[in-house]
C-alpha cells in the first residue's frame, strides 16, 4: 500500500436510516449469485469443501461457481449456506454495500425480503429518520473491511482514479458540473430501438451484486430475474420471502417487442430516474476522456440511456414470457416487472416521474 495515501474512513450511512433488517430463515434469495472471493477466502473454502469450484473473468476476478442445475451458488442447500462460517465477504455483509466513489456511502439492497422500509416510507417528510435497526453486524463487517489494509488499498485506488479523472478534465477545461449535464439532457430521453436491443449481450458474471434482481415488492408479483452467464435466470419467489422454485436460464430475446403507450411512459420515467443517479455522471466523465467534446459526450450519454432502456425491455420480456405471457407487445406492468431493483432504487422511486 502507498503509505502517503490517507483516506477518510467515515462512511455516509444516510441511506441506511429508517431501515430495519432481519434475515429470513430458509430464504436463500441472495444466494442466486456467484459471489466474488479473494485468495484467502478461496483457500478457506477449498479447505473446508475441497470439491469447491470457481470461475474467473477476463479481469482476473474469481467467483464461486453456480451449481449446474438450479442456478444458485453451489453451497446453497435447502435454502441454507453449507459453508456459512467461511462464506466470502459479499455474503457476510449482504444486504449492505459500501460504494467507493468521491466519498464512501453505504446502502442496502432493498429488495432483500429481510429489509423493511416502513421507517422510511414517508416521502416528502422532513422528520429525522431513526437509525438503522438490525444491520449493525453486516455494516460493522463492511466498515471493518474498509479499514483493513486491503480494503483501504482498494478504496484509496478507486478514489485516486476518480480524482485523477477530475483533475485531468479540469486541466483541459472539460469538467462539466453534474447539474449542467443534467440540464443539457432535459427533454432528451430516447427510447431504445431494435439496434440497441441486447440480443448478444446477456448479463456478465462481473456485474456482481448489481446483477442480483431481488425484486421483493408486493406490486411486482412472484417472479424475479437473476443475472447468469449466457442469459437471465428466473426464480419464483414465495410470498413470505425466499425462493420457491428456480425456473431456469432463459436466452435473451431475439428482437425488441413493440411497447404499448403506458409501457413507453414507464420506460421513459425509469430512464429519467437514471439521469438522477450518480452512476450516469460517472459514465459521463469517463466518456469525456475518450471523446473530449461536450456534444459528443451528450450523444454518448443518450446512446447509453437507450442501452439501459433496451436491457430493461429485454428483462421484462424474459420475465413476462416466464410467466406465460404471450402478448407480442410489452405492457406497463411487464416493464415495471423487468426493471431491476438494487441499492437505493426504492428510496428514489418517487422521483421516477420527474418531468424532464
Ligand atoms: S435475501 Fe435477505 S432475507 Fe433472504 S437470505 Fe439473503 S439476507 Fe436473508
Ligand atoms: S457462499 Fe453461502 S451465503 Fe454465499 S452465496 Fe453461496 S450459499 Fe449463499
Amino acid at each position: 500500500m502507498n503509505a502517503s495515501v490517507t483516506i477518510d474512513p467515515s462512511i455516509d450511512t444516510t441511506l441506511l436510516e429508517g431501515l430495519e433488517f432481519a434475515c429470513r430463515p430458509d430464504c436463500g434469495l441472495c444466494c442466486y449469485a456467484t459471489p466474488a472471493v479473494d485468495r484467502a477466502e478461496r483457500a478457506e473454502l477449498l479447505h473446508i469443501a475441497p470439491e469447491s469450484t470457481f470461475v474467473s473473468d477476463a479481469r482476473g476476478g474469481t467467483y464461486i461457481a453456480a451449481r449446474p442445475q438450479g442456478g444458485a451458488c453451489q453451497f446453497l442447500s435447502q435454502n441454507r449456506c453449507r459453508v456459512h462460517a467461511a462464506r466470502p465477504f459479499p455474503c457476510a455483509v449482504f444486504p449492505v454495500i459500501v460504494h467507493a466513489g468521491t466519498r464512501f456511502q453505504a446502502s442496502a439492497v432493498l429488495s432483500c425480503p429481510g429489509i423493511s422500509i416502513a421507517g422510511r416510507a414517508d416521502p416528502g417528510s422532513s422528520r429525522a429518520l431513526p437509525p438503522p435497526h438490525g444491520l449493525d453486524t453486516e455494516f460493522g463487517r463492511a466498515k471493518a473491511r474498509c479499514r483493513s489494509q486491503d480494503g483501504r488499498r482498494v478504496l484509496a485506488s478507486a478514489r485516486r482514479d476518480g480524482r485523477r479523472v477530475e483533475r485531468a478534465l479540469e486541466r483541459e477545461g472539460l469538467w462539466v458540473p453534474t447539474l449542467q449535464v443534467r440540464e443539457s439532457l432535459r427533454g432528451r430521453i430516447p427510447l431504445p430501438d431494435s439496434s440497441d436491443f441486447p440480443v448478444d449481450d446477456p448479463p456478465e458474471l462481473e456485474e456482481g451484486e448489481e446483477a442480483l434482481p431481488l425484486f421483493f415488492d408486493d406490486r411486482l408479483g412472484p417472479v424475479a430475474i437473476a443475472g447468469h452467464a449466457g442469459g437471465w435466470q428466473l426464480v419464483e419467489l414465495q410470498e413470505k420471502g425466499g425462493v420457491r422454485a428456480w425456473l431456469g436460464v432463459w436466452p435473451p430475446p431475439t428482437r425488441m417487442p413493440p411497447l404499448e403507450a403506458a409501457a413507453e411512459r414507464a420506460l421513459r420515467d425509469y430512464l429519467a430516474y437514471w439521469l438522477e443517479r450518480d452512476a450516469l455522471f460517472g459514465f459521463v466523465h469517463m466518456a469525456m476522456i475518450e471523446e473530449p467534446s461536450g456534444e459528443d459526450v451528450l450523444v454518448r450519454v443518450t446512446r447509453e440511456l437507450r442501452g439501459i432502456g433496451a436491457t430493461v425491455v429485454a428483462r421484462a420480456r424474459v420475465r413476462a414470457s416466464g410467466r406465460g405471457g404471450i402478448s407480442p407487445s410489452l405492457a406497463e406492468a411487464d416493464i415495471e416487472r423487468g426493471i431491476r431493483a438494487s441499492d437505493a432504487d426504492l428510496l428514489d422511486r418517487a422521483g421516477w416521474t420527474v418531468q424532464l
